[in-house]
């Protein structure tokens, strides 16, 4: 598998032989896509399975409909049982994360599952350190919910935020934990997680990553980089449906860290109704309430796409879609590339800064091009490998330069 390089601008024909030749090519089929757009938005918003519809419409007229309460535990045999559904939705997770099943909770969004995540490695991390370490432009809920947690244990830590370039020199004996986004949600920076977190290990911190714009954009492996724990989304690349669950990852080093949000369901037998918490055997313990069913099947049937995926021809097309799309656009002098040249360095997203980017974005929507415009003044474009070919891309970059001239005259 070769990622085809593109310095000049290539031509449409180019394109459409590139997607001809592409290996991922069947896959846009099993996705429900509208007439005339061209979505570079799934870093979002992923689309619809084609075949979450039907799996919706059976579990709720027969599994709700019919079955009601026997669903819970009925079909445990043929693995349809609603009891393991975050299971099951962790098993299909796991090798696109690079964990095992037992290491993933599936539940709750990304936010409650960052608290879950930090409190617990709050609870491991080396004694008597004081300090959070953060990309000073994380994510504003991954902030918020340090600052939250931070609020609760009377501001005993400080939350200490750095440019994304200085986290490695930030790593110093008096950090607890390092709490980070793989890939910068603005700019599409990806971080290097393996030599991060060594380096953060090497000074006794506990690292947090957040793969929100990482799993199902590219292969992530959280034990091949002893990540601690991790958290993610399942609406975003992970095509889950609005309001997916997310997942929560702890390595099985570290199961015995503390449960701060101790619920029902993560009881090691939730129906004997104890009135002590006793924790699942794994990291099920972190799930907190009653599975939501109807998006937890989603979730399920969503992730069923990447059966057949190999991660390594997905991150190749993914490098391809944007070198591609970066060519296209280069020369326009109102927008300026925001994100890294550098494949290492880059996630599925191509972002730029425009003096009206506000605006500029709403043309392209009007136009069928949906990406999308975050403040101050970034265009943003994902390219999710699955369902965007080299010739959308190609008019999608004519739509931008037509749209950044429009603005200029
Ligand atoms: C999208 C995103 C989230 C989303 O959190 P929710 O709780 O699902 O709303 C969290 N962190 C990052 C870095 C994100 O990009």
């Amino acid at each position: 598998m070769t990622t085809p390089v593109l310095s000049a601008k290539p031509a449409l024909s180019t394109l459409l032989d590139l997607d001809a030749r592409d290996p991922l090519q069947h896959k846009k089929a099993q996705f429900v896509l509208p007439e005339g757009v061209i979505y570079l938005d799934g870093n979002s918003l992923g689309a619809l399975p084609a075949t979450v519809p039907a799996r919706l419409e059976r579990v709720i007229h027969q599994e709700w409909g019919d079955a009601l309460i026997r669903s819970w535990t009925a079909h445990a045999q043929e693995g349809r049982d609603w009891m393991a559904l975050p299971d099951r939705v962790a098993a299909k997770l796991a090798p696109l994360i690079g964990a095992e099943a037992s290491e993933i909770s599936v539940g709750d969004s990304t936010s409650v599952n960052l608290f879950k995540a930090l409190t617990a490695a709050l609870d491991v991390a080396s004694p008597g350190r004081r300090v959070i370490l953060t990309d000073a432009d994380n994510f504003p809920t991954d902030l918020y919910v340090a600052q939250g947690l931070n609020g609760l244990l009377d501001g005993r830590y400080e939350l200490r935020r750095v440019p994304a370039a200085e986290l490695s020199a930030h790593l110093t004996t008096d950090v607890a934990a390092m709490m980070v986004t793989e890939v910068d949600y603005r700019t599409g920076e990806r971080l290097d997680m393996a030599s991060l977190t060594a380096q953060a290990h090497a000074q006794g911190i506990v690292t947090i990553w957040d793969l929100a714009h990482s799993a199902g954009a590219f292969e992530v492996d959280l034990t091949a980089a002893r990540a601690d724990f991790a958290v993610g989304c399942g609406y975003k690349y992970l095509n889950g449906g609005p309001g997916a669950p997310g997942y929560l990852f702890v390595a099985s080093r570290h199961l015995q860290a503390r449960v701060a949000l101790s619920g029902w369901m993560g009881h090691a037998d939730p129906f004997e109704m104890a009135r002590d918490y006793t924790p699942a055997k794994d990291a099920r313990r972190f799930i907190v309430g009653t599975p939501t069913v109807l998006s937890l099947s989603a979730l399920d049937t969503a992730l069923d796409v990447f059966a057949d995926v190999d991660l390594k021809q997905l991150r190749a097309k993914s490098l391809a879609l944007t070198d591609t799309f970066m060519a296209l656009v280069a020369g326009d002098p109102d927008l300026t590339l925001v994100t890294p040249l550098d494949h290492a360095r880059r996630g599925s997203q191509v972002s730029f800064r425009h003096p009206q980017a506000r605006e500029a974005m709403r043309r392209l929507v009007e136009r069928g091009v949906i990406g999308d415009f975050r403040t101050p003044d970034i265009l943003r474009f994902g390219f999710t490998p699955l369902y965007v070919s080299y010739a959308d891309v190609y008019r999608a970059a004519q739509a931008v330069l037509d749209v950044a001239g429009e603005l200029r005259a």
